[in-house]
C-alpha cells in the first residue's frame, strides 16, 4: 500500500526528509507543509544579503514548489500551516493562510520540522523603529530593503551569537552603523571567554560598537538607551537574542517535550508517538560529550536527521552517535570555529579535572607570505588525555584545524592520537607539523608534568599581586611592549643571568607565543628550579586577551603596549 507521509516546515529539515523519502519510495505520497512563502531556503545564507555579498533575496532562494513537484513528484505548499495533530486519528489539520480556509490531511507517518522562531524582546519604545528577526528571506528581505530604500545607517543589533554577529558585519560592510548589545560578558558562546576576546578586538577594530554585559533598555527618538548608561542612535533593530522551538503544535498533541520545550525524540528521532518524528531546531540531541540532552541548532544536524528518519521509516538502521556541536563563522578578516564543550560549558556541568592547551602557532610556514597566527586551544580531560573540545580563531584555515579533532571527536580521541596525527603538509597550506600536532604535544607535557603553566586570563591577577614575570623576548621586542611588571632576560642571555631568577618564589616565564619561554623554563627546570610557569599563548595572548576590555573600560592595562602579530 501506498505511504503517505506528511511533513511539518519546508525548509532544512523538512525538505531533506522529503526529497530522502522520494528517494527510497517512488510510490509514497509527499506532502510539506510550510507556513511561510519559500521552502528550501538557505538560512545560513540570509545575513549575506546584507551586505549584497548575495545581492538578491532571489538567490537565496534554492528550490520551489514547483521543481519540487516536477522533479521529485513531492507536493510542498508554501503559506500552508499545520494546527492541530489529532493523533487518534492520525490526521493534521492545515490552514491554508491564503484563503483562510482550514482542510486536513491524514498520515502514515508524520514528520515535525518546524524551527525555532527569534526570541522578541518586549523593549519599551522599540516599535517606534522597524523591528526585524532574522529567520527567513522575507526578514532578511526586510531589514535589506528598508536600510536601502531609506537610507537608514544607525542600527541596533541585539545578541551575539552566530546570527547577530553575522548580521552585525554585514550591515557594517554596507555602510551602516552598528550598535552591538550582548548581555553576556561576551559574544558567541560556542568560544571561551578567552578566546573569544580576539573576537572582540576584531569587531571592536573594524568599528562595531559592542556592548557586552548590556541590555537595550528603550528606544526613544531614535536614540537607543543601552543599560550600561550609553545612548546610541537608532533606526532599525535587528532581534537576534536566541530563539524558542516552534513546539507549540507538539504540545497541544499531547508529545512529550523537556523543561525547556524542545521536542523529545529517540534515537530514531521518534516522538512519544510511534508514527511522529520529530528533527532540527525544534527537539533536544543527545550531547555525547555531555550526556545531556539538549538543543543544537546547526544545519547539518538537521539535515543528517532529515535522512536518518526517512531511512528509518523505510526500516534502514541508522546509528545514532550522538552530537559533539560543531560550528564556525567569520567575523571580518577572522575565522573562528568550535567543536565539543568549552570550559564554560564544563564548569556548568561541575567539571573541575580538565585543563587545556593554547598555543598560537603559525597556520603555514611562517616565511610565507600567506602566514598568519593561529590560536588554538584544545580542552583535555585529567588524568585520561581524553580530548573534550577545541576552539580556534585566525585569518587563516582555522576550520580545518577544528575539523579534524571534530572528526576524532566522535571516536574518543586523546592528546596522544592528536599528536600522532599524520596530516597533509607543504608550506602554503600548515607545518610540517600542523599546530593540532603541536597542541597534542603541548598538552601531554603538561599532563605528564613536564612543566607547568598558567592561562592568558590569569596574568592581570599575577601584575596585580607583584608576581616575578619573566620576558625573554629580545630587548627590541621588549622595548615595543610589554607586560607592565615583566622584567627582561632573554634567551639568549638567560644561560649567563640564571642567578637573577629567583628560586624562592613562583616564576613566570614567557615570550611572544610561549615557545621561546618553555625552551627557557626547561633551561631552568635542568638547573635546579622548581618553581616555574609558562604563560601559555604568552605576549600575543595577553595583548589579545586584554585589549578589548581596556578600550570600552576606564581599567588600567597591564602592557605599555599590545603585540598582535
Ligand atoms: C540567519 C541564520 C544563519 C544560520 N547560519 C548557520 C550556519 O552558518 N551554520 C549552521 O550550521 N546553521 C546555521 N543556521 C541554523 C540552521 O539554519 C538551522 O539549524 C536549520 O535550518 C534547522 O532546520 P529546521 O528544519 O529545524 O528548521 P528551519 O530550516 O528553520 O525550517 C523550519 C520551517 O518550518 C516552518 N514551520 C514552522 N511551524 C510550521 C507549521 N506549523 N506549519 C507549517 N510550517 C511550519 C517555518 O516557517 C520554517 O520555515 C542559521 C540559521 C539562521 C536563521
Amino acid at each position: 500500500m501506498k505511504k503517505r507521509v506528511l511533513v511539518v516546515g519546508g525548509v532544512a529539515g523538512g525538505m531533506t526528509t522529503a526529497a530522502r523519502v522520494r528517494r527510497l519510495d517512488e510510490d509514497a505520497e509527499v506532502i510539506v507543509f510550510e507556513r511561510g512563502e519559500h521552502i528550501s531556503f538557505s538560512n545560513c545564507c540570509l545575513p549575506y544579503h546584507l551586505s549584497d555579498d548575495i545581492p538578491s533575496s532571489d538567490m537565496l532562494v534554492l528550490m520551489t514548489p514547483e521543481i519540487m513537484r516536477k522533479r521529485h513528484n513531492i507536493d510542498a505548499r508554501v503559506h500552508h500551516e499545520v494546527v492541530r495533530i489529532n493523533r487518534e486519528e492520525k490526521t493534521i489539520d492545515v490552514n491554508n493562510l491564503l484563503d483562510d480556509t482550514t482542510y486536513t490531511e491524514c498520515y502514515d507517518k508524520l514528520v515535525l520540522s518546524p524551527g525555532a522562531r527569534a526570541r522578541m524582546l518586549p523593549i519599551e519604545g522599540i516599535d517606534s523603529v522597524p523591528v526585524f528577526a532574522l529567520r527567513n528571506v522575507a526578514d532578511a528581505k526586510g531589514i535589506h530593503d528598508t536600510v536601502v530604500d531609506n537610507d537608514l545607517k544607525d542600527i541596533v543589533v541585539i545578541g551575539g551569537g552566530f546570527i547577530g554577529l553575522e548580521a552585525a558585519e554585514n550591515l557594517k560592510l554596507r555602510g551602516c552603523n552598528v550598535a552591538l548589545c550582548e548581555l553576556l560578558d561576551q559574544v558567541l558562546l560556542t568560544l571561551d571567554n578567552d578566546m573569544v576576546q580576539t573576537l572582540h578586538r576584531e569587531i571592536y577594530d573594524k568599528g562595531i560598537d559592542l556592548h557586552v554585559g548590556t541590555y537595550l533598555a528603550k528606544v526613544e527618538d531614535n536614540k537607543a538607551f543601552l543599560s550600561n548608561g550609553k545612548v546610541v542612535p537608532c533606526e532599525l533593530v535587528v532581534m537576534a537574542a536566541g530563539t524558542l522551538p516552534e513546539s507549540q503544535l507538539a504540545e497541544d498533541a499531547g508529545l512529550e517535550l523537556t523543561e525547556r520545550k524542545y521536542i523529545k525524540v529517540d534515537q530514531n528521532y521518534k516522538t512519544s508517538d510511534p508514527d511522529i518524528y520529530a528533527i532540527g531546531d525544534a527537539i533536544a540531541v543527545f550531547h555525547r560529550l555531555s550526556g545531556q540532552f539538549a538543543p543544537l541548532q546547526l544545519a547539518g544536524p538537521a539535515l543528517k536527521q532529515a535522512r536518518a528518519v526517512a531511512d528509518h521509516i523505510y526500516g534502514i538502521p541508522t546509528m545514532n552517535t550522538g552530537y559533539i556541536g560543531s560550528s564556525a563563522i567569520r567575523v571580518f578578516d577572522l575565522n573562528a570555529a568550535a567543536t565539543g564543550l568549552t570550559c564554560r560549558a564544563l564548569d556548568q556541568l561541575g567539571k573541575t579535572n580538565y585543563d587545556y592547551v593554547y598555543v598560537i602557532p603559525k597556520d603555514s610556514v611562517g616565511i610565507m607570505p600567506s602566514s598568519e597566527n593561529q590560536f588554538l586551544k584544545v580542552i583535555y580531560e585529567i588524568p585520561t588525555g581524553r580530548i573534550l573540545g577545541a576552539q580556534a580563531i585566525g585569518k587563516g584555515d582555522v576550520v580545518k584545524r577544528v575539523d579534524v579533532i571534530a572528526a576524532m571527536l566522535k571516536f574518543s580521541p586523546t592528546l596522544e592520537h592528536l599528536k600522532d596525527l599524520e596530516l597533509c603538509y607543504a608550506p602554503p597550506f600548515n607545518t610540517a607539523r600542523d599546530s593540532v600536532n603541536f597542541a597534542g604535544y603541548v598538552g601531554l607535557n603538561l599532563l605528564h608534568g613536564v612543566y607547568r603553566h598558567v592561562h592568558v586570563s590569569d596574568v592581570r591577577g599575577l601584575v596585580e599581586s607583584g608576581a616575578y614575570i619573566v620576558d625573554v623576548r629580545e630587548p627590541a621586542e621588549y622595548e615595543k611592549g610589554h607586560i607592565i611588571t615583566a622584567v627582561n632576560v632573554p634567551l639568549s642571555q638567560l644561560r649567563d643571568r640564571m642567578d637573577e631568577i629567583p628560586k624562592d618564589r613562583p616564576v613566570y616565564l614567557h615570550c611572544r607565543s610561549a615557545q621561546r619561554s618553555y625552551n627557557a623554563l626547561l633551561a631552568l627546570q635542568h638547573k635546579g628550579w622548581t618553581n616555574l610557569y609558562n604563560i601559555a599563548g604568552s605576549f600575543l595572548g595577553v595583548s589579545n586577551y586584554e585589549y578589548f576590555l581596556d578600550q570600552v573600560t576606564d581599567r588600567e592595562p597591564i602592557v605599555t603596549d599590545y603585540n598582535f602579530v
